[in-house]
């Protein structure tokens, strides 16, 4: 059985729903990140989650129990806020020590379990330090370490990064999942950043609209995304998008975008015309899976370099191609990238396999 299951959620705030209708379950010892714009509903879940919303349908359970009702201080769920939330008058040990003497724990107990995090977290030059005394980075760990400290059945982070400079995200990120590999402990991590979410997470559930949109791993949600918002909402670059008329050839299907066409094989063509509607459809193809040549050939279109942007070992390519601006991104050594001039005159064609097919209007992917 999943460790946390969360059924058909919803929890509005008087006429505004926050979350509508969220059901995902994460397993023991798995890491879960929720993804999402500002305002998706991610915080509201965990809130939830914690005793901290009001549930106005579904159900929630830890283990077996159901603990909708429960007071957050009897669910055995410890929650790491954005601010992080430390005692400054207290010393980094005296505010891991906190929550264990509120429950009154013997005092060896006390000095083993601050000593054990301590360790673990690498904080133990510390511990005679205020929180004013160290750094961002440092005191979101002194943030965990208290959290941690009481051994929860579950342990929810909310946007635990947030107001760390870009390197210490990088290295706390790191460091939570190695903390949560040699802990084996459920996380459930809340963050807007989709690069963040693919570094960290197991399993990713993608909110948007206060629904939930889709639930997989890194590279289900990547590889294989149900609408469009996913597919956009992940990756970088993000997703070119070109708008098709698609029309049956045989059986194969051909998707024309003014005179320019790509022809898909039989099996997906069938897929896709079981669900099509209209013939009005989007092509998404991610920037690393657009080829770039210099002769014309057989399905290759013709564009023209726009911009070329240098990242590390790879070139990201901005081509014009009829009225739209395409992201190609190629490694530099290999790719043609690093001799490109501006306004050069080349032609593209896609891993069309690896691309998706998305209807217009529903923006559900077809294919
Ligand atoms: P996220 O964490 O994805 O940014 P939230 O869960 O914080 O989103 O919020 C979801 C929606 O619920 C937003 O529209 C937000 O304004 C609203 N909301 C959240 N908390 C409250 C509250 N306490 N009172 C009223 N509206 C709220």
């Amino acid at each position: 059985m999943s460790h946390l299951r969360v059924e058909n959620l919803k929890v509005s705030y008087g006429s505004r729903v926050a979350i509508q209708d969220a059901t995902f379950t994460v397993e023991q010892g798995e890491l879960c990140v929720l993804v999402g714009p500002s305002g998706a509903g991610k915080s509201t879940i965990l809130r939830a989650i914690a005793g901290y919303a009001p549930i106005e349908r579904g159900d929630i359970y830890v283990g077996d129990t159901h603990v909708n009702t429960l007071p957050p201080q009897d669910r055995d769920i410890a929650m790491v806020f954005q601010q992080r939330a430390l005692y400054p008058h207290m010393t980094v040990w005296e505010n891991w020590a906190f929550p264990l003497e509120a429950v009154q724990r013997p005092k060896d107990e006390i000095r083993r379990r601050v000593a054990e995090i301590a360790e673990m977290l690498q904080m133990t030059p510390f511990l005679d330090r205020y929180p004013r005394q160290l750094s961002g980075g440092q005191q979101q760990r002194v943030a965990i370490g208290r959290a941690l400290i009481r051994r929860p059945k579950a342990f929810l982070l909310d946007e635990p990064l947030s107001g760390l400079d870009a390197k210490l995200r990088i290295e706390t990120r790191s460091y939570i999942k190695r903390l949560h590999g040699d802990l084996g402990v459920t996380m459930v991590y809340v963050t807007h950043d989709q690069i963040e979410a693919q570094a960290i997470g197991h399993k990713i559930v993608v909110l948007n609209n206060n629904l939930v949109q889709q639930v997989g791993t890194p590279d289900e949600i990547y590889n294989k995304p149900v609408n469009m918002f996913v597919a956009e909402f992940l990756g970088s670059p993000p997703i070119n998008l070109i708008e098709c008329t698609a029309a049956t050839e045989g059986d194969r299907l051909r998707l024309s975008h003014g005179p320019h066409s790509w022809t898909l094989d039989p099996a997906r063509s069938a897929r896709i015309r079981e669900r099509l509607k209209d013939g009005e459809v989007v092509l998404g193809v991610r920037p690393e899976d657009i080829r770039l040549h210099r002769e014309p050939g057989e399905g290759r279109i013709p564009a023209e370099v726009y911009v070329t942007e240098p990242q590390g070992h790879e070139m990201i390519v901005d081509l014009s191609f009829e009225k739209l601006i395409l992201r190609a991104k190629e490694d530099r050594e290999r790719g043609l990238g690093e001799s490109l001039k501006l306004n050069e005159r080349v032609y593209l064609d896609f891993a069309l396999p690896r691309c998706h097919v998305f209807d217009r209007v529903s923006r559900v992917c077809l294919s």
